[in-house]
């Protein structure tokens, strides 16, 4: 059974119910071997960028559908269930636009804007370095004025969509040490000296490559600069706080799909003459990850109102993807429970589901520092 939704229109419902066919009819049935063979979802992308998902809160006087956080979300979280690494590019994709939708000039956006809003460029996020991952006001690489350019050198580090995205949103210093020396470029991924090193090999999330990234003297016009020198860190923390948002929805698609994968194994699987669902003691563990996926639906719904409305989120955003990404590895460590033994093989996608979850309380600001923003604001 799909997810019971509250959507504000018919709009919506349309488009949650498009999100749906593409996700049974591209993303599923692709999923699990393009995570086995590493192979990024390039065709995936241009069909959701072509039916408009990656321009979805963006203004339509851009390209972008102009939708509420409330919506843009949850067609985050019906693609999570499809395929966790499409809609976690989806939401990178948006933390890469949003510094220049929210600082950009009118002329910036007009130039760049339809394109990326419209789905026919896809982004990535550089602001974390090897040595400033939690603080990254730390960041070392630079950018140089240089008459009518900057010149940009350093090593970025944890780079999502390195070498498949078409620009890169790059935070880097240009001042003082600390915060206020960081600014905030936008760099076409064909600029000469950006040097994409070899994909991280991790425990998951393997269609969506993660490099570190050279920057050998790259030269970009001064008008590639996003806001004023110095603001790169307001811009960022910024993007995060709605990023955040984005990585609450996709943990409570993730943690949704190893929830009904569980269900529907607990009721065909039989033990002691019974299905297993009828043993209490695994209908109570089910009835715990139901309970947690709903909590962390309801979060991140509630963060995503507020943002609507125009208020400051910044606890509200941190909550929800704590409790979203902490759920979901909850949830998806306990569908491989319910599956037993057969929870632990790759015949199955729960391992893969637990796999995925892990980095869902890493990135975008580890869980222990989103309790450090919430703790700040009691
Ligand atoms: C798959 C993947 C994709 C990523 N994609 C991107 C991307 O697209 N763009 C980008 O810029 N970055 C990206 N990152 C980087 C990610 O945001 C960082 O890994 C994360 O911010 C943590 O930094 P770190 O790995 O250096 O850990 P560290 O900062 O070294 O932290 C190590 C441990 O110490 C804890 N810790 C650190 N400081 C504190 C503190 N003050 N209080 C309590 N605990 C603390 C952390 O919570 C963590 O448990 C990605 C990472 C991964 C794994």
């Amino acid at each position: 059974m799909p997810v019971d939704r509250i959507l504000p229109d018919d709009v919506s419902k349309e488009l949650i119910d498009l999100t749906r066919r593409i996700g049974a009819a591209e993303l599923l049935p692709r999923a699990a071997a393009a995570e086995a063979s590493h192979e990024f979802p390039a065709q995936a992308f241009a069909t959701i960028g072509a039916a408009g998902l990656l321009g979805l809160p963006f203004p339509e006087q851009y390209g972008g559908a102009q939708l509420p956080y409330e919506v843009y979300l949850q067609v985050l979280e019906e693609l999570a269930g499809a395929w966790f690494a499409v809609a976690l590019g989806v939401s990178v994709h948006t933390l890469s636009v949003l510094p220049l939708w929210k600082h950009g000039t009118d002329e910036q956006r007009a130039r760049w804007l339809p394109e990326m809003a419209g789905g026919r460029q896809l982004g990535a996020f550089m602001l974390s370095e090897a040595e400033a991952g939690s603080d990254v006001a730390s960041l070392r690489a630079t950018a140089v004025r240089d008459g009518d350019h900057y010149v940009l050198n350093g090593a970025k580090a944890w780079v999502s969509h390195a070498g498949v995205a078409d620009f890169y949103t790059a935070m880097v210093r240009t001042g003082e040490a600390g915060p206020r020396g960081i600014s905030c470029f936008l760099l076409p991924a064909g600029a000469s000296g950006i040097e994409v090193l070899a994909p991280e090999r991790k425990m998951g999330l393997n269609a969506s490559p993660t490099c570190a990234v050279n920057l050998n003297d790259v030269r970009v016009p001064a008008d590639h600069l996003i806001g004023a020198e110095g603001m790169g860190m307001t811009v960022a923390l910024g993007a995060l706080t709605a990023g955040r948002l984005g990585i609450a929805a996709c943990a409570t698609g993730l943690a949704q799909a190893a929830l009904d994968y569980a269900v529907a194994y607990a009721k065909s699987r039989e033990q002691f003459g019974k299905p297993i669902i009828a043993h209490q003691g695994l209908a109570f563990l089910l009835a715990d990850m139901a309970a947690g996926v709903g909590a962390s639906r309801a979060t991140y719904l509630d963060a995503a109102r507020r943002h609507d409305l125009g208020r400051d989120v910044t606890a509200e955003a941190a909550i929800a993807k704590l409790t979203a990404t902490d759920t979901a590895m909850r949830v998806t460590t306990d569908a491989v429970q319910v599956l037993g033994g057969a929870g632990y093989t790759m015949d199955h996608p729960v391992e893969r589901y637990l796999r995925e979850a892990k980095v869902t309380q890493i990135f975008e600001g580890t869980n222990q520092i989103q309790r450090l923003i919430i703790s700040r604001t009691l």
